[in-house]
């Protein structure tokens, strides 16, 4: 009896202690749960705060794993910055460069474009970006061009923004069938190759009719099987006449060239102008051989700072413009003299005049008014971009002063950093 009460009172004492142990572990556990509940209730809070928390305190495993993720979150912070920074001076970059960039898609619709590829299309930042690039450039070359797949050459168009302006442009392919259309302003370089053609075509013209003078007389000697003294003596001065003419065209051509080559530095002398416009004068008297009044006007001391070759040529080419520009029996003045502040030599004349359409052009290669006096009075054409290129040299400018039928004031005016007292010795 009383062992089946102490059996009785042991399993009842171990049922006991297993139930409680049970319960025990089912808390334990239950403790255990909530923890890494309210840890990843942490985390998930830290995560949606974003970088503004700190990370949050955290027990055990879960430490390393706030810590480990944290660490990742800097890392990338300080790489994103450093992207940033990247795509910033990238940005910086692409605006700072005078060529225009455009990026396309793989569906040729615009991504991105620089300042200059928005004056160069007139393209527009909030409305055209994610436009079709056809839409935008409707001139059928460049479609053309873009449909054509080969982009190895660029395209030479005018821009839809001004028809001023060239513009040479090219596809570039890259990644996954995307593009970057790069253009660039070639307004000024064909702007020169014209001026190069026209200059060509023009020295080849005025070469072309003594050539053919002097050919003509020559086939005419060839077919005569006599020819009179006089007849010889006529057709060799005509021949020498034009031989004389491409030899003045060549002479002014050399001059330009020299003037213009870059090699070609001012050698500077200190040069005693009135001394000059003395000779200038004489040589005006003998150009004119007494079909003009000419008179010489020195109202001042001052020597430029300059070449002097080159201001003699210059100024020499003003006054044979004057005397071979009026007509007999008309008045030129040579003048040197101080003008607010500049120094100037002037040629004044009452020929003819100049229309002021003209005045403008003058200094350009191979303009002439009238073509034929020019041509008449053995004008090359040039002398004028001379002195303009002389001028240039020596800082100095061309002032043309003219009315038609009462005449011309030609004036070569020197600032006072060219302008020096004569020297004292
Ligand atoms: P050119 O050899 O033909 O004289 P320039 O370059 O010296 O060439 O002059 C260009 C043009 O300017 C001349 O063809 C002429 O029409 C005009 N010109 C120059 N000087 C005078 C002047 N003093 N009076 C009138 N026209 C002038």
């Amino acid at each position: 009896m009383l062992g089946g009460i102490l059996f009785a009172a042991l399993l009842a004492a171990a049922l006991f202690s297993v139930s409680t142990g049970i319960a025990l572990f089912v808390l334990g556990l239950l403790g255990y749960l909530v923890h890494h509940l309210r840890q990843m209730a942490a985390l998930i809070r830290w995560l949606e705060r974003g970088e503004r928390g700190g990370i949050p305190r955290a027990y055990g495993a879960w430490d390393d794993i706030f810590y480990g993720l944290e660490r990742l979150l800097r890392k990338q912070k300080r790489s994103t910055t450093k992207l940033s920074a990247l795509l910033d001076r990238f940005e910086h970059a692409a605006q700072a460069i005078p060529d225009g960039i455009v990026m396309l898609n793989e569906t040729d619709q615009i991504d991105w474009f620089n300042p200059a590829a928005s004056r160069h299309f007139s393209l527009d930042d909030a409305a055209d970006r994610g436009q079709f690039i056809g839409y935008l450039i409707r001139q059928a070359p460049f479609h053309e061009y873009l449909a054509g797949h080969d982009y190895s050459e660029p395209l030479i168009m005018k821009s839809p923004a001004s028809r001023d302006v060239s513009l040479s442009v090219q596809l570039v392919p890259f990644g996954d069938k995307r593009k970057m259309l790069i253009s660039r302003d070639i307004t000024q370089i064909e702007l020169i190759d014209s001026m190069r053609r026209d200059f060509v075509a023009n020295v080849s013209h005025e070469l072309r009719t003594p050539l053919t003078v002097v050919g003509g007389f020559l086939e005419t000697f060839a077919d005569m099987e006599h020819i009179n003294q006089t007849d010889f003596r006529r057709y060799s001065d005509l021949m020498q006449q034009q031989t004389e003419r491409m030899r003045m065209l060549v002479e002014d051509l050399l001059t330009l060239s020299r003037l213009e080559s870059p090699q070609n530095r001012l050698q500077e002398s200190a040069v005693n102008v009135p001394e000059l416009a003395q000779s200038l004068f004489q040589d005006a008297r003998s150009l004119s051989g007494e079909n003009h009044q000419i008179q010489l006007f020195i109202e001042c001391d001052r020597w430029v700072k300059g070449n002097p070759d080159e201001l003699r040529s210059a100024f020499g080419n003003l006054v044979s413009n004057a005397v071979r520009y009026t007509p007999k029996g008309g008045s030129i003045s040579l003048r040197w003299a101080v003008r607010g502040g500049e120094a100037c030599f002037s040629v004044s004349d009452t020929g003819d005049g100049i229309e002021p359409q003209h005045i403008p052009r003058l200094t350009e290669r191979f303009y002439r008014v009238d073509r034929g006096r020019s041509r008449e009075t053995g004008g090359t054409g040039l002398g004028l971009a001379i002195v303009k290129h002389v001028l240039t040299r020596h800082q100095a400018r061309l002032l043309v002063d003219s009315q038609v039928g009462k005449g011309s004031c030609f004036a070569a005016c020197f600032p006072s950093s060219r302008v020096e007292e004569p020297p004292t010795d």
